[in-house]
């Protein structure tokens, strides 16, 4: 590692980041600590404006695209270079935490600065970028501001989209733009070299393994399905098992064998059964209807692929006596990130001396789109008990510190290529 890679590395401040953290969970905090901050919101366009305020003083120019997205640069040597990225989102869940999101943005911007005090100088420009709506909890669909960006979806499709009190997108981007007048307009895909996203884990591995850093190897692989299983009602105490089409005995069998399936020595590959509807639900019928869900999820993409071919014909050769219906809800193929920035982030954490280890991520996140479009990593940093999307949520001020620390030397290592 480069001499001022370090110094830049080791200015990032632990209590600036962790107040910056304070004052944000302030911008929609509801009791037990949490934050309820949705997007587009007056809360949405307060963190905004306090986010702004602090570049401002930086003199870091400011611009906004037309979804919303906010991007903070420190200029770069080259004037003609793509930049290199960071970022997450600043709205929450409804009744979320403090950390999610927010400290990907509050990482990168600490980085920025670290590098300022160091007085760093880029060929690359860096940017933090403040994704709209990545949690999708007021306007869906979630990765709204990362799919737009990178023209995953077109931004006409999203604006008639309404919030439950019948608030149209459009109206609050509006809104939400008007109150950043002094941000420059910016391009929907302008280029990026690179795009580093730090982030709680949202799980327990690297606190369970007393590890500070997980270097992200990319978001696993998601298939949702509804499975309708139909027989037919009869007389729970009258009619003969062998007579019966019972719906929820095949349910079972058909559990069952998915169970076996997706079993997994390594703990690898996520299988749930979450929602069951019973028709008509009554304990002295017989079932003749049960739909059920299933949420299958592996990083390997060759292996979600098998498993997702697997369901409809396992499920079929289950039911011994009713009907099976099998329908595809969503499908989201793994994305594996790039090996050099898994290098870059990986050489970081053994520079700085911080234990780390591999780890895919089980949640989506807004690198997910970003990395059709550029090289990407994410950074992990333990969170409490792996609790997230809830009050509870919480994190070490030492670990998002040394995590933004890996931001920083990693964006440097990327910024000077
Ligand atoms: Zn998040």
């Amino acid at each position: 590692m480069r001499e001022d890679t370090r110094d830049a590395a080791n200015r990032v401040n632990e209590k600036r980041l962790w107040q910056r953290h304070l004052e944000m969970a302030q911008i929609g905090a509801i009791p037990n600590n949490g934050v309820n901050r949705a997007a587009l919101s007056q809360e949405d366009i307060l963190a905004r404006k306090l986010l702004l305020s602090w570049a401002r003083q930086r003199n870091f120019a400011v611009s906004v695209d037309a979804i919303g997205n906010l991007f903070v640069r420190r200029a770069g040597s080259d004037p003609n270079a793509a930049p290199v990225m960071t970022g997450s989102h600043m709205d929450s869940q409804p009744r979320g935490g403090r950390f999610d999101g927010i400290y990907g943005v509050l990482a990168g911007f600490e980085a920025l600065e670290a590098m300022d005090e160091a007085g760093v100088t880029t060929r690359r420009p860096v940017e933090v970028v403040a994704w709209t709506n990545e949690e999708g909890g007021r306007f869906q669909p979630c990765t709204m501001g990362s799919m737009v960006f990178t023209g995953a979806r077109p931004l006409a499709e999203v604006l008639d989209v309404t919030d439950n009190d019948g608030v149209k997108l459009r109206d609050a981007l509006a809104a939400t733009l008007a109150a950043t007048p002094d941000a420059n307009p910016r391009e929907f895909k302008a280029p990026a070299a690179g795009y580093i996203e730090a982030h709680i884990e949202q799980g327990p591995l690297l606190e369970n393994a007393g590890r500070t850093i997980g270097v992200v190897t990319g978001i696993q692989g998601l298939r949702w399905f509804n499975i309708e299983v139909s027989g037919k009602t009869d007389h729970a105490g009258t009619t003969p098992l062998g007579l019966r089409k019972d719906a929820v005995r095949d349910a079972i069998a058909i559990i069952t064998a998915l169970c076996e399936l997706t079993h997994d020595p390594d703990d690898v590959t996520r299988f749930t059964v979450g929602r069951m509807l019973v028709t008509p639900n009554s304990p002295n019928t017989v079932a003749s209807h049960v739909l059920f869900s299933v949420d299958l999820r592996h990083p390997d993409p060759a292996r979600i692929r098998e498993l997702g071919a697997a369901v409809e014909p396992l499920a079929r050769k289950a039911a011994k006596s009713c009907a099976v219906k099998v329908t595809p809800t969503l499908h989201d193929d793994p994305c594996v990130f790039d090996a050099n920035v898994i290098g870059a982030i990986e050489d970081a954490a053994k520079t700085l001396d911080l234990p780390h280890q591999r780890l895919p991520s089980g949640a989506s996140h807004d690198a997910m789109y970003m990395a059709r479009v550029c090289p990407t990593g994410m950074i992990f940093v333990p969170c409490e008990k792996g609790i997230s999307h809830n009050e509870a949520e919480n994190a070490r001020p030492a670990d998002l510190a040394a995590g933004a620390r890996v931001l920083t030397a990693a964006l440097l290592e990327l910024a000077n290529r």
